[in-house]
């Protein structure tokens, strides 16, 4: 696995990005504008999730001429959006320098759930996902994140959903970008802003200890996921080959500690894969591994991925691990497989526009 230096984007910020950095009443104040120009503008981008400032038609012109001119124009771009036949939406970014990274919109019933990356490629190489296919490249800034929300959200609206959910689960392994995650998931929290609720947050990880231990310390109430993926060290190996990353033992166990700490739910990921972890002793393995534990196991039957060899269970073997599980008394939730038309699998959509 090449995984590549993270060089920084030194490009100057967007306006999201001066927003976090120095604030835009401050900002407008320094530049001898008033500060409730600088509050218009932070409506724009977080309640209208207009980014670019020639398009704030309220402001004056020759205040949007000097942000144009300035450079605080977004970071990101959408190039492309595909729908896929269930609803399910992929929208694919680039970034200044060229990059891609991607973010998907799920509908599903009165719920709608955006899912989000936190870095360009992925450094952690699951041997099922596309996006370790290449390593990581460098992590989403903070800024970066937001904007992919606020377009997304944008996106869903023009499909008629309001967003409902926020997952860090697309391209990146969130823990290895902590810092920028943490700020990023603060402004959507924040009642000033985004006012998104904390508890409509999710947070993944491969169990990274040290940014598993600032998410339990961080005060807010995200819900955090673990993917696990295997019932026991051997067979998570094979799935998960970081070696930094928790055993499945410390992983129960940082589980347990952030639902008594926080209060608030943990999941545990279990992406299916056929021969590999979807064996009838696996299912017992896992539940013994979890007993005691108040934890939900997402089943995630696997989306195969074009070039990787993995393969989807049989409808039999999914439903029997499922009630295997549920038997030794393990609560559990099945994810219908979506977005399966349109390379809604983790980091394929960007792999592919970077191949191309
Ligand atoms: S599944 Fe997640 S952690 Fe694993 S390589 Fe893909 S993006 Fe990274």
């Amino acid at each position: 696995m090449g995984i590549e230096k993270n060089l920084p984007d030194s490009s100057p910020p967007g306006l999201v990005g001066l927003a976090l950095e120095t604030g835009l009443e401050a900002w407008a104040e320094s530049r001898g504008w008033p500060a409730y120009r600088g509050r218009q503008i932070e409506h724009w981008l977080f309640e209208r999730s207009e980014l670019a400032p020639d398009a704030m038609s309220d402001l004056p012109a020759n205040l949007r001429n000097e942000l144009t001119s300035e450079g605080f124009s977004p970071r990101l771009a959408i190039v492309r959006k595909s729908e896929s036949r269930d609803g399910t939406a992929k929208i694919l970014f680039r970034t200044r320098e060229g990059a891609f990274v991607e973010s998907v919109v799920i509908p599903a019933g009165k719920r709608t759930t955006l899912c989000l990356s936190s870095q360009i490629g992925c450094g952690v190489g699951c041997g099922f996902c596309a996006s370790g296919m290449r390593g990581v490249r460098r992590n989403l800034d903070a800024d970066e994140i937001v904007e992919q929300f606020l377009l997304s959200r944008h996106a869903a609206e023009g499909m008629d959903r309001r967003v409902t959910n926020v997952v860090m689960m697309g391209m990146g392994e969130p823990m290895h970008n902590v810092d920028n995650v943490l700020a990023a998931l603060g402004t959507l929290h924040d009642p000033k802003r985004i006012h998104f609720g904390a508890r409509r947050i999710t947070v993944s990880t491969v169990g990274i200890a040290q940014g598993v231990e600032r998410l339990t310390g961080s005060g807010r109430p995200y819900t955090l996921a673990f993917s696990l993926h295997a019932p026991n060290d051997a067979i998570r190996r094979r799935i998960v080959p970081l070696k930094a990353a928790m055993t499945v033992r410390e992983i129960r166990d940082a589980g347990a500690r952030y639902m008594a700490t926080t209060g608030r739910k943990v999941t545990f990921e279990y992406v299916l894969l056929k021969g590999i972890n979807d064996h009838p002793e696996d299912a017992r393995e896992l539940a013994q591994l979890l007993r005691g534990v108040p934890g939900v196991v997402n089943l995630i039957p696997y989306n195969p991925v074009e070039g990787l060899e993995f393969e989807r269970p049989t409808d039999r073997a999914i439903h029997g691990f499922a009630d295997l599980l549920e038997r030794r008394g393990t609560r559990v939730s099945l994810r219908l497989r979506k977005g399966a038309d349109i390379d809604a699998a983790c980091g394929q959509l960007a792999l592919k526009s970077s191949q191309q």
